[in-house]
């Protein structure tokens, strides 16, 4: 069977995204805090307190629980009644937590969830998954996000449901609760050691999601292929050399002192008039550049000319392997970026680089433009994220055309701007709006850029008549 935990404090999106990725592989989702939550209903119901174990562990006798789906939405039957519709009432959190922590309910819900999990695929999110109900589940995550962070979804959450609520009293209740739940005796809330770690506080549910698929589907190959524990060796060992690639990289003097070399070559090589350099250069603190793509040399033009202390470029993890280029990419502070894949390594390093208040070259459309052509391609949504998520401005810059060698090229750069309207927004709709108005901005830069160098070529002619 195929089990997949997902542990983590309250708030921290775990059921959104449990669902999610149940959904998307075909597996059955089994929320066990509704199960604590359904026993706290009953057990109030029969007039008990939920901290008296005696009382409760009397009442567990006699109460049988079962899980079922209607229409794929998990139903708990306790003792015959359906507790689903109260389970998600304010005051219930506190019960169910409160009720966790004797260890006779915890043994009974363990044994519930060990003897489903037998028996089915089952995503399970939870607090001691990975830890004590299932120590040998396929995957294991912990997810999680500072308690202010999971305050201000749950309130969101309650706001847009219509319910009246206090976010101080929001933060309190989590935080109490988090206490309560790693400081129980049995089971406590904690991170598995073979738990991967994710934390949420400026992740998407939709990056979330994408990246735990992928983990299950390199993990889970194995079962299913001769070739397949080599494969999970390759990830990982993938996994281990991007974490090298990017964040040990702590001092940038040699690719300073190496760009002081190259500079020149570049400027024989491929002369280019940078237009407008002042609005690059005029930014402070983080900022991210977008620029078109045509061929390896346009992404370092830029950086010499623009980056010289260091250059982050998110660049493909391919090019790490070449020899050389991918030697000096590392030093010079580039990010490896898996295409095609949410690759959350590589958003964590951009994330890290733009909060450290550092600059970003990026080309938006994801991949080079091989045909050399003006028009810029479908431009993806990662920039935009990354601009509303690090409240990053964005610079945009346009390659009149593909550099060519020992001509004159222009790059030009156009004003700055931010993604201000869009701060705080989430939602994959959003994010399009946003890419939208970026692809505006950088046509705007082509029809700038255009005009500025017809017009120059123009006076050239008249020069030459
Ligand atoms: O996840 P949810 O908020 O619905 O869980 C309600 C309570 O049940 C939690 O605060 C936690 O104390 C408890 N719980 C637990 N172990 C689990 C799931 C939930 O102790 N596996």
């Amino acid at each position: 069977m195929l089990n997949i935990a997902i542990d983590g404090p309250a708030g921290a999106g775990k059921s959104t995204v449990a669902k999610a990725v149940a959904k998307d592989l075909g597996l059955i989702y089994l929320d066990t805090g509704a199960m604590y939550r359904a026993t706290a209903y009953y057990t109030l119901q029969q007039g008990i307190d939920v901290c008296d174990e005696e009382a409760v562990k009397k009442m567990l006798d006699g109460m049988s629980m079962n899980i079922i789906y209607e229409d794929g939405a998990q139903q708990i039957y306790v003792n015959g009644l359906n507790t689903t519709p109260y389970l998600r009432e304010h005051y219930m959190s506190k019960a169910a937590s409160d009720i966790s922590a004797l260890p006779p309910v915890r043994y009974k819900m363990v044994d519930l969830q060990r003897e489903f999990a037998k028996t089915h695929d089952v995503v399970l999110d939870g607090r001691d998954i990975g830890t004590f109900v299932l120590p040998d589940a396929n995957c294991k995550f912990f997810m999680t996000a500072t308690p202010e962070e999971r305050a201000t979804r749950r309130y969101k959450e309650l706001v847009e449901k219509g319910q009246s609520v206090d976010y101080d009293t929001l933060l309190k209740d989590i935080m109490q609760r988090d206490y309560n739940d790693s400081h129980r005796e049995v089971a406590p809330l904690k991170q598995a050691e073979d738990a991967e770690y994710l934390d949420t506080t400026n992740m998407s549910i939709e990056d979330v999601v994408a990246h735990i698929k992928e983990v299950v589907h390199i993990k889970t190959k194995p079962q299913h292929t001769a070739t397949a524990s080599s494969e999970v060796k390759v990830g990982d060992k993938r996994a281990a050399k991007m974490k090298k690639y990017y964040k040990e990289q702590k001092s940038f003097a040699f690719y300073r002192f190496l760009s002081v070399i190259l500079r020149p070559i570049q400027a024989i090589l491929w002369p280019i008039k940078v237009v407008n350099k002042q609005n690059a250069l005029d930014v402070e603190g983080n900022a991210i550049y977008t620029c078109n793509h045509y061929s390896k040399v346009d992404s370092f033009i830029p950086c010499f000319k623009l980056f010289k202390r260091e250059a982050h470029i998110l660049a493909k993890y391919e090019l790490f392997k070449v020899p050389i280029a991918g030697w000096f990419l590392h030093k010079m502070g580039a990010i490896p970026v898996r295409r095609g894949e949410a690759d959350i390594d590589a958003v964590k390093a951009v994330l890290k680089v733009l909060k450290d208040g550092k600059k970003l070259l990026i080309f938006p459309e994801g991949t080079r433009n091989k045909l050399g052509t003006q028009d810029m391609a479908e431009l993806k949504t990662g920039t935009a994220r990354f601009a509303i998520r690090t409240k990053s401005p964005i610079v945009p810059m346009l390659y009149y055309s593909a550099p060519k060698l020992f001509r004159r090229n222009w790059l030009y750069i156009g004003e700055p701007f931010t993604l201000e309207q869009f701060y705080g927004a989430r939602t994959p709709e959003q994010m399009h709006e946003a890419t939208e108005v970026l692809r505006q901005k950088m046509d705007e830069t082509r029809r700038l850029c255009n005009e500025y160098v017809h017009g120059l070529k123009n006076k050239w002619k008249k020069g030459v008549k």
